[in-house]
C-alpha cells in the first residue's frame, strides 16, 4: 500500500484517478482548492478510510509525507483557464515548483499532467513527442500553454539537477463521466445541449479536429507511466489517435442522444488549434499502453452520466 498525493484530485481526471488508486488498495491524499473541481466528484469517496481531502492551493508550499505525487492541479477548459489567466500561470509554474520541492525532499516519483497544448496550433501532423510546437506566447491560450511548457522545463531541470524521478505525460483531449457540465469543453457542451434539445454550438466551420480519449483509458496510461522504470521520464503522448472533426462529433452525439437539436455556427476563438492527433508509438513501446474504448462506446457512457445530472 502506498500513500499517494493527487493535486487537483477533485477535478474530472483527479476523481477517476483517486478511485482507481483506492481500488488498488492505496491511500489517497486529495489536494484541491475547488476552483473547477467539485465535492460531488469525490463525495462517494469521503467515507473511505483510505481517502483524505485537503483544501489547499498548490501555489503555496505543502508539507506532507507521501510516496508518490500526481500533479494534476490546473483548470483545463479554455473558459476556466482564461477567466483568471495570471492565476492559471501561477498554478502551473508555482504549483510545479512547490510539488517538485516536496518530491525532492521526500525523494519520491512525481508525475506531471502536461498537455497536447504544448504543441500549440501544430504545423506537424500527427504530433510526435519530438515536435517542439507552435505556441503563441502572448495569446489568450498562452497562460495555459506556456504555463504547462514552463512546468515541463522545471520537471526536466529537477531531473537533471537533482536526479528526481519524473514522469511527464502529454494528455490529449479526454472525456467521460465527472466532466463539469458548465466547463465549456466540446464533449460536455454538445452532450448537454443535445440532451436539453438546445442548439449545438460549433465554433468556426467545425472542420477543426481533435482526438478524444475515454477517461478510463487515459487513467490506465497515467498509472502505467507513474510505475514505469525510473529511466523513463517521458514526455509521452497519451491519447486516442482516432481523429474527428467537431462536425462529426456533433453528428455522432445527435444520433446517440436521439436529439432534435440543430447545429449553429459561432466565431472560432482566437488561436484555436486546427488539428490535433497524437502519435502514441512511445506509449505502446514503453508502457505497453494503447486505448481500448472507441468514441461511440465512450460517448454512450458519458451521455448516461449527463442524463443523471442534467
Ligand atoms: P479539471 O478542471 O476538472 O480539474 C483540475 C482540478 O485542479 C480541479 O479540481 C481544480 O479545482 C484544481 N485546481 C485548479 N487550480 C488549483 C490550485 N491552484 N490549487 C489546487 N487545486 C487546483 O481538469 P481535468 O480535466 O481533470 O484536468 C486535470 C489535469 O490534466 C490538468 O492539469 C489539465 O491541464 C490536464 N489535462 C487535461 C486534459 C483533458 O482533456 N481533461 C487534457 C490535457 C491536460
Ligand atoms: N468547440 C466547439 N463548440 C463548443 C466548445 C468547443 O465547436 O461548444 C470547439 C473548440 O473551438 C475547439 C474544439 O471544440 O476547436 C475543442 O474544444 P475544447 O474546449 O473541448 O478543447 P481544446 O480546444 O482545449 O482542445
Amino acid at each position: 500500500m502506498k500513500r499517494i498525493l493527487i493535486t487537483g484530485g477533485a477535478g474530472f481526471l483527479g476523481s477517476h484517478l483517486s478511485e482507481r488508486l483506492l481500488n488498488e488498495g492505496n491511500e489517497v491524499l486529495c489536494v484541491d482548492n475547488f476552483y473547477t473541481g467539485s465535492r460531488s466528484n469525490i463525495h462517494h469517496l469521503l467515507d473511505n478510510k483510505n481517502f483524505e481531502l485537503l483544501r489547499h492551493d498548490v501555489t503555496h508550499p505543502l508539507f506532507v509525507e507521501v510516496d508518490q505525487i500526481y500533479n494534476l492541479a490546473c483548470p483545463a477548459s479554455p473558459i476556466h483557464y482564461q477567466f483568471d489567466p495570471v492565476q492559471t500561470t501561477k498554478t502551473s509554474v508555482l504549483g510545479a515548483i512547490n510539488m517538485l520541492g516536496l518530491a525532492k525532499r521526500l525523494k519520491i516519483p512525481i508525475l506531471q499532467a502536461s498537455t497536447s497544448e504544448v504543441y500549440g496550433d501544430p504545423e506537424v501532423h500527427p504530433q510526435p513527442e519530438s515536435y517542439r510546437g507552435n505556441v503563441n506566447p502572448i495569446g489568450p491560450r498562452a497562460c495555459y500553454d506556456e504555463g504547462k511548457r514552463c512546468a515541463e522545463t522545471l520537471f526536466f531541470d529537477y531531473h537533471r539537477q537533482h536526479n528526481l524521478n519524473i514522469k511527464v505525460m502529454r494528455i490529449f483531449n479526454t472525456y467521460g463521466p465527472n466532466m463539469n457540465p458548465q466547463d465549456g469543453r466540446v464533449v460536455s457542451n454538445f452532450i448537454v445541449q443535445a440532451l436539453k434539445e438546445e442548439d449545438i454550438t460549433i465554433y468556426g466551420d467545425g472542420k477543426q479536429t481533435r482526438s478524444f480519449c475515454y477517461v478510463s483509458d487515459l487513467i490506465d496510461g497515467m498509472v502505467r507511466l507513474m510505475n514505469s522504470e525510473k529511466s523513463f521520464t517521458g514526455p509521452v503522448n497519451i491519447g486516442n489517435p482516432k481523429e474527428f472533426t467537431m462536425l462529426e462529433l456533433a453528428e455522432e452525439i445527435i444520433i446517440l442522444t436521439g436529439s432534435k437539436s440543430k447545429v449553429v455556427f459561432h466565431d472560432l476563438p482566437e488561436d484555436d488549434p486546427m488539428q490535433r492527433k497524437p502519435i502514441i508509438d512511445l506509449a505502446k513501446d514503453k508502457l505497453n499502453w494503447k486505448p481500448t474504448i472507441n468514441l461511440g462506446t465512450g460517448l454512450i457512457k458519458t451521455i448516461e452520466y449527463f442524463k443523471s445530472i442534467v
